[in-house]
């Protein structure tokens, strides 16, 4: 039967020294994995288990344009290291865990803050704050194959040349093992799926014209500007 309309195109990343992309599934994000950042939204970082999001594949930005979204004053850049799986399954444990991690990328967690802190204040779905179109600027893939699997290393974030944020891997409270162990046990994880892995603090808004530097140890920055 032939489809009533055009599908949509297959979500991919392109792989940094590779012809091939990296088809995507699913997007997860953790919510909270370092403690400053828990702290300046207002939480305690030790009286938490891990909590997960997800954007839709569709909100992937490949060419470093990310257009200030409708319906929001108070959009905040969160910048996060992101797991890409090239393989999954359920109740993964631990120890197995990085066996699925085909690569890293460097990413940005977007945010309506405006419309997710009303979300939080009425109990409902983050979707409006976390998943609208573009949410999602990401680098290409880097094969841990060719980096290794990261668990330390500096990760920051300039605006316009000023450093917003900055930490260090090591400091995730929820490491990447952990955080594929608990989602296996609520979803069956795919090839395919990326996994937003949290940022630190030092979120704050963005404005039309800033350009934002990423940046992950041993990976490419990413580079977006505010459109
Ligand atoms: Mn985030």
């Amino acid at each position: 039967m032939a489809f009533l309309f055009d599908p949509p195109p297959q979500a991919a990343l392109p792989i940094y020294g590779s012809d091939k992309l990296f088809p995507v599934h699913r997007i997860y994000c953790v919510g909270r994995n370092y403690a400053e950042h828990a702290r300046e939204m207002g939480f305690d970082p030790d009286k938490e288990p891990p909590f997960f999001f997800q954007k839709n594949t569709d909100c992937l930005v490949l060419d470093g344009q990310f257009p200030y979204p409708m319906a929001s004053e108070n959009v905040h850049h969160e910048l996060e290291m992101v797991a890409a799986l090239h393989s999954g399954g359920t109740n993964i444990p631990k120890e197995r865990a990085m066996d699925h991690v085909y690569g890293y990328g460097v990413g940005l967690d977007m945010t309506r803050r405006d419309l997710q802190g009303i979300a939080k204040k009425m109990g409902r779905p983050w979707e409006i704050g976390k998943a609208f179109d573009n949410s999602a600027p990401c680098t290409p893939l880097t094969p841990a194959s060719e980096v290794g699997h990261l668990s330390s290393g500096s990760i920051w974030l300039e605006v316009n040349g000023k450093r917003r944020q900055s930490s260090d891997l090591a400091k995730m409270i929820w490491s990447i093992p952990q955080q594929i162990a608990y989602l296996s046990s609520l979803f069956e994880l795919k090839a395919g799926d990326l996994i937003f892995t949290g940022t630190p603090e030092g979120v704050d808004a963005v404005s039309r014209g800033d350009v934002l530097k990423g940046h992950v140890d041993g990976l490419p920055d990413l580079n977006v500007v505010i459109v």
